[in-house]
């Protein structure tokens, strides 16, 4: 596995990698969630690149840039293991040596849920992921379904900009008990991590109503969550997976069953998919 610290050492390993090329991006702290998009990949790739980087862009001034975890020995062990060819762990100046005037806007997709908590976040997401795929060159670009937002935003960027590029999904890896794999689960306290499970508790409730309708997903999922006093809600809600518009009661089709809470200190996001059906 060839480590790159600059540009330039990127270029050079990219030079060698022969057939199909798949890149994975993360900002590192790795876990099973980032080594199932690296499986994924080499499934239908013969070279993967991966990138670690914790990008400033997209963490607001009150967020958890500074103490986001950094774990890049155990990173860099993980990727090995996994068969990865090519890892690019530049610092952010090798990233952005000057502050960027020209930025990629998320537009309105880009300013509710996550975004309306996180202004300009996306815009700092979309951003990188443009830099990194004109770094990194690859065929194909593997993302989690955990992340929905920024996953439907980079899909939205790639057709809407024509990056000549295909984008993957890999759906969310979870712990045994249904939590999500997030490198911010590590924040968590035992009391914390007890209550986070109200999250994927509160989809799956939702999951299994889905044939009574976007109603009855919304109120069962609603339900769990009320249950559980120590979390603060930011928003839960079914949307439609494109244009992330709140389906209608007599929806039918796919949908998004999305969560977001704060616990202690942490703030969590979670969805699964829905089926609605017609009744
Ligand atoms: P991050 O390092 O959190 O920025 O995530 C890097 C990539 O891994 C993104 O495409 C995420 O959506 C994906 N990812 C993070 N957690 C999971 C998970 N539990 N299951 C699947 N993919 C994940």
């Amino acid at each position: 596995m060839i480590v790159c610290r600059t540009r330039d050492e990127l270029a050079a390993a990219r030079k060698d990698l022969r057939g199909r090329v798949a890149v994975v991006m993360t900002m590192g702290a790795l876990h099973e969630g980032h080594a199932a998009l690296v499986d994924a990949a080499h499934e239908h790739a013969d070279s993967v690149i991966a990138t670690i980087f914790v990008n400033p862009l997209q963490f607001g001034a009150n967020e958890d840039l500074a103490k986001y975890p950094r774990t890049l020995d155990d990173d860099l062990a993980l990727l090995e293991q996994r068969g990865v060819d090519v890892v690019f762990t530049p610092t952010p100046e090798v990233v952005y040596p000057r502050e960027p005037v020209v930025r990629v806007s998320a537009g309105p997709l880009g300013d509710v849920f996550e975004g309306a908590s996180r202004p300009g976040h996306f815009d700092g997401v979309l951003t990188v992921v443009a830099k990194l795929l004109h770094l990194t060159r690859p065929d194909v670009a593997y993302f989690g379904q955990k992340d929905a937002q920024q996953l439907l935003l980079i899909a939205r960027m790639v057709q809407d900009l024509n990056f000549p590029v295909e984008v993957d999904a890999v759906p969310t890896v979870r712990d045994p008990d249904g939590l999500a794999l997030s490198s911010r689960n590590m924040y968590l306290t035992d009391d914390d991590r007890r209550a986070s499970l109200s999250l994927s508790r509160a989809l799956f409730a939702g999951v299994a109503e889905e044939a009574a309708g976007a109603d009855a997903v919304r109120r069962a999922a609603h339900a769990v969550l009320d249950a559980e006093p120590s979390i603060a809600l930011d928003y839960l809600a079914l949307v439609d997976p494109d244009t992330l518009a709140e389906v209608p009661d007599d929806a039918v089709g796919p949908a998004l069953l999305a969560v977001a809470a704060r616990v202690g200190t942490t703030r969590l996001i979670d969805n699964v998919p829905i089926s609605l059906r017609d009744r």
